[in-house]
């Protein structure tokens, strides 16, 4: 009998140079938290960001958020405000620090943190508290959020933005990179983004005094002495040379990835988007997504339930869009500015397959079963 191959939401895609560049690390001995290809790697993502910006290689993008909260002294009896339409790693490192998340909830137009929450939450805790130390705004599934409007209320009340680009590695807001748009920003390079290190992350900042603090706080905070000394607390979050020779290899097909991705957005819209109970996501003008995941929003939980289980039956990974976390066990205590837009998202949406590597055989074989949803 033919078998036919699993079909995973997003998985590894190797271009073809990932192998030089680790050999070359094993060659040279350099099998580190530095060497060549964790400088190369830093410089093709400052290259490819424009605007001079400085990159540190860390081990991941919650590394990164952590270092990005540690940089901006966020501690015990501080509130950041966070996005709650995302990841639990955007919001983590709030505890790790001892701080305090307050969550906000999303708009219509990008899915991501709403303008308007944010400003009544703000004006809420300065009235009731006190000013929140930071704002975590996440370009989800690779589109970016309303920029423009968040950075206005960020500077209005002289709060920092820590912008969480670990999915919009390629996306644009009006021709500017996302991870170059606010005071610090972070990547990702877990294996399922847009490229990958099989684990890694990076943090984004305006001024080389706050890369190299970064680094040092990511290397133990080792003070300058011959013996070991030190005057911080410190973390073991640098990237390792060996990973950072993949991701000079991804950097060569970052573009290609964004192009196939963006191919399989339209493959889905073009085939389903006639049917009214299916809908998506659509680029407001400016706005450029790398369409790291492609994601329908159905008529309802029944019918996401019944695609999704459907997918699954013939091998193929589908997840409902992510549960926010004011919803979520560990979070769902904290502070919240909600308007139901994210839990109508996480009841009726579906993130389909969405890699770079699925063939055309592939997109149809999906199709073929979403099509057949009695639902349509
Ligand atoms: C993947 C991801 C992160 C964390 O990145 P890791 O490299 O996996 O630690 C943070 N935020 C968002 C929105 C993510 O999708």
């Amino acid at each position: 009998m033919l078998t036919k191959t699993k079909i995973y939401l997003s998985s590894p895609h190797m271009g073809g140079s990932e192998r030089k560049f680790v050999e070359e690390a094993f060659d040279t001995n350099w099998i580190a938290p530095l060497g060549p290809n964790v400088d190369g790697f830093e410089n093709d993502i400052q290259e490819y960001l424009g605007g001079n910006k400085h990159v540190a290689a860390l081990s991941s993008g919650t590394a990164a958020i952590h270092l990005a909260l540690q940089l901006l002294n966020v501690s015990a009896g501080d509130e950041v405000l966070c996005q709650s339409f995302t990841f639990s790693a955007s919001a983590n490192p709030i505890i790790y620090q001892g701080a305090t998340p307050v969550f906000i909830d999303s708009e219509q137009d990008t899915w991501n943190i709403s303008p308007e929450l944010l400003e009544i939450a703000i004006k809420d805790r300065i009235e009731k508290y006190r000013k929140p130390k930071a704002i975590i705004a996440v370009h989800l599934y690779g589109m970016p959020y309303k920029v423009n409007e968040i950075n206005d209320i960020a500077r209005k009340y002289e709060i920092p933005v820590i912008e969480d680009s670990a999915e919009a590695f390629g996306s644009t807001y009006f021709n500017q990179a996302c991870g170059t748009l606010s005071d610090m920003a972070i990547l990702s390079f877990n294996g399922n983004k847009i490229i990958t290190t099989s684990g890694g992350g990076a943090l984004i900042t305006d001024s080389v005094e706050l890369k190299n603090k970064a680094v040092f706080l990511s290397t133990q905070a080792r003070d300058n002495a011959p013996h070991y000394q030190h005057s911080s607390i410190g973390f073991n979050y640098r990237m390792s040379n060996v990973v950072a020779g993949i991701g000079r290899g991804q950097m060569e097909v970052l573009d290609d990835r964004v192009a196939a991705r963006r191919k399989n957005f339209e493959f889905y819209k073009a085939n389903l988007s006639k049917y009214s109970s299916i809908s998506f996501l659509e680029e407001p003008i400016g706005f450029y997504s790398n369409r790291w995941l492609t994601c329908i929003k159905t008529s309802s939980y029944d019918m996401r339930e019944q695609i999704r289980l459907a997918l699954s039956e013939e091998d193929i990974e589908s997840r409902p869009l992510w549960k926010p976390m004011h919803m979520q066990p560990v979070f769902k205590d904290y502070l919240h500015f909600t308007n139901g837009i994210s839990e109508d998202l996480f009841e009726k949406g579906l993130c389909l397959p969405s890699g770079s590597n699925l063939s055309q055989d592939d997109l149809d074989r999906i199709l073929n079963i979403i099509l057949k949803s009695p639902y349509l």
